[in-house]
């Protein structure tokens, strides 16, 4: 195992939100991210490196140990299914809730309904846990359009001030989960640089609490 540390982002919200928090725990990219199409980054840290990944890939390098840590959305781990991942601290950045969303009243009734959805495991979960009989249909965007469409009675995404929901016609019916960044950890990698690990744990959960407080 390298000596180098490396550390999973993905674009975006998170990565947004997750580099001053990383600041704030002694680790900033020598050049700002997006400047050039690098996808490894060099930082202030000596043989600490930043990755840049798609936000569904994050969980998959850690997992397989091609990085040793990421920063992840709970909604990803949940899709993905956490194997094998310690999961240490939530960094409480890109909060919002996983819904059931759809036109007024489109949950209630008996007939096996459809819902689209690109969290199709949550989804199928979801409504099994209860018993509910459904047909998941995969998309990769703009769930909002599926019920305008008559492709879905329902969709599962992810809801934060509810303006898209509203703007399309549709409300938040059911509250599947709460959602916010996690930090994940390769269970070999917690071992094998337990030191170096556990001291960015300890620095960045400092950084969560002193902005809770
Ligand atoms: P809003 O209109 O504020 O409810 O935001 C809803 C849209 O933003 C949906 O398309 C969501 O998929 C997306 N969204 C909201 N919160 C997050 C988040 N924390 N991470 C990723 N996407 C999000």
């Amino acid at each position: 195992m390298s000596d180098i540390l490396t550390i999973a982002l993905s674009k975006g919200r998170i990565l947004e939100d997750t580099l001053p928090l990383l600041a704030e725990a002694g680790i900033e990219p020598a050049e700002p991210p997006g400047r050039s199409r690098k996808l490894v980054l060099d930082t202030n840290r000596e043989g600490v490196k930043i990755v840049i990944l798609r936000a569904t890939d994050v969980p998959t390098y850690v997992q397989y140990g091609a990085a040793d840590l990421g920063v992840a959305g709970k909604d990803v781990l949940m899709e993905h299914g956490g194997r094998d991942l310690y999961e240490p601290l939530d960094l409480g950045i890109a909060r919002c809730r996983m819904m059931v969303a759809g036109k007024p009243g489109a949950n209630e009734g008996h007939d096996a309904l459809r819902v689209a959805t690109k969290f199709v495991n949550i989804t199928r979960r979801y409504f099994a846990e209860q018993g509910r009989q459904v047909e998941t249909v995969k998309l990769y965007g703009s769930m909002e359009l599926a019920p305008l469409a008559g492709l879905a009675d329902l969709i599962v995404d992810l809801v934060d001030t509810g303006n898209t929901l509203k703007a399309n016609g549709l409300e938040p019916l059911e509250h599947i989960a709460d959602i916010s960044s996690r930090l994940i950890v390769n269970r070999a990698a917690m071992k094998m640089k337990h030191r170096r690990i556990k001291g960015l744990i300890d620095r960045l959960a400092a950084a969560v609490n002193a902005r809770s407080t």
